[in-house]
């Protein structure tokens, strides 16, 4: 593609950091702007280096800028888009990375400048970390962008978008936004849902005591408590901003556990065999189209790494000794995909 004159991103965290690291390794703009409301954040942001501009207010960042992408929590668009929109110069590209889209068309479409284009994004990657320090170049390999255009959006804009988002790794597809949050309620939201639900639940129990939770935990637990470790900011503002669809998936959702229910009182083991077949050849299909590891994220070795007192030896022993240890494992284990997860 093109190299584009000027990014701006608005919103320095995970998914914004990742994204200037991204637009670095693959040389796509001349400069990376950058904003974020955090004085802490700015300065961290200075440190690790991943934008050539850095600026206090959002606006500042926007001013000329050929793309301009919104990065924050999805609660704070709105009044991020009534700051920039009076900078935003004819012609460029506005478009966001929520997690939501309905309401971020409602939110920042009324604000949006004749002349200025409005393609809502949604990058489908992502850790349950935060922060400047938590952004990787390669967090969007391999990964699906959805674009979800507005009504009248211009389709070489669009087109401009999706080299955009191929040049940074990620796979294309557009679709309309309501389409979009109900797809989104059933595969990120209600598993998050139920993820928080869960580990809230067991943290209540009465009879176990929150260290036997801990101490305890069996791996499908420990898999909802990395969901549920997940931004609050971020998440409230998606159920905030979701909730039809949410609320119609968790409709289907309880009925289909009411049968489970109803089979483990009935001792159904028919159901409960022919369910968990089932789904566990879903779990195959996102493995075999490359959408995660077999290990489900987690790291194919384990390394222990004594604290510093108790390691013996100069630093290269050291570095010797881990590497002959490490090298058999992972060359036998080593997923081809790097673990990441979707959101
Ligand atoms: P994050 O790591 O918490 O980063 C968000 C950043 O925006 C924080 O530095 C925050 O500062 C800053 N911010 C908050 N309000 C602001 C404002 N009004 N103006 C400027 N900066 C502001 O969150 P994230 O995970 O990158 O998520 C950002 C967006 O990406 C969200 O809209 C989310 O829906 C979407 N998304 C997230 C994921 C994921 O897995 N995390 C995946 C796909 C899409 P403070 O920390 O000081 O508040």
């Amino acid at each position: 593609m093109q190299k584009i004159k000027k990014v701006a991103i608005i919103g320095l965290g995970l998914i914004g950091s990742s994204i200037a690291h991204a637009v670095r390794r693959g040389n796509i703009a001349a400069q990376i702007a950058g904003h974020d409301a955090s004085a802490d954040v700015l300065a961290r942001a200075r440190v690790l280096d991943f934008c050539d501009s850095l600026h206090a207010n959002a606006a500042d960042a926007a001013q000329d800028a050929d793309v301009v992408i919104l990065c924050t929590p999805v609660g704070a668009y709105k009044s991020v888009a009534q700051e920039i929109a009076p900078h935003l110069k004819p012609g460029a590209i506005l478009s966001d990375v929520g997690s939501v889209k309905s309401a971020v068309v409602r939110d920042v479409g009324p604000f949006v400048p004749k002349g200025v284009h409005f393609i809502p994004a949604h990058p489908i990657a992502g850790t349950e970390f935060s922060g400047p320090e938590a952004g990787f170049a390669s967090l969007f390999d391999g990964r699906w962008t959805i674009l979800t255009p507005v009504r009248g959006s211009d389709p070489g804009a669009v087109e401009r978008l999706r080299d955009f988002w191929q040049s940074l790794g990620s796979q294309v597809d557009v679709m309309n936004a309501g389409h979009h949050d109900l797809v989104l309620a059933i595969t990120s939201h209600l598993p998050h849902l139920i993820a928080y639900n869960i580990v809230g639940t067991a943290h209540d129990l009465e009879k176990v005591t929150q260290g036997e939770v801990i101490k305890y935990s069996a791996s499908g637990f420990r898999d909802f408590t990395r969901i549920a470790a997940s931004d609050p900011t971020m998440w409230r503002d998606v159920f905030l901003n979701n909730r039809d669809a949410v609320l119609e998936v968790l409709g289907r959702f309880n009925e289909d556990l009411s049968q489970l229910q109803r089979a483990v009182r009935n001792g159904d083991g028919k159901t409960l065999f022919d369910w968990f077949t089932r789904t566990r050849a879903i779990r195959r299909a996102i493995v075999n189209t490359g959408q995660d590891v077999p290990s489900f994220g987690r790291l194919p070795f384990q390394v222990y790494i004594p604290p510093p007192k108790a390691r013996k030896g100069s630093a290269k022993k050291k570095k010797k000794a881990a590497a002959k240890k490490k090298k058999p494992v992972a060359r036998k284990a080593a997923p081809k995909t790097k673990p990441r997860r979707a959101r």
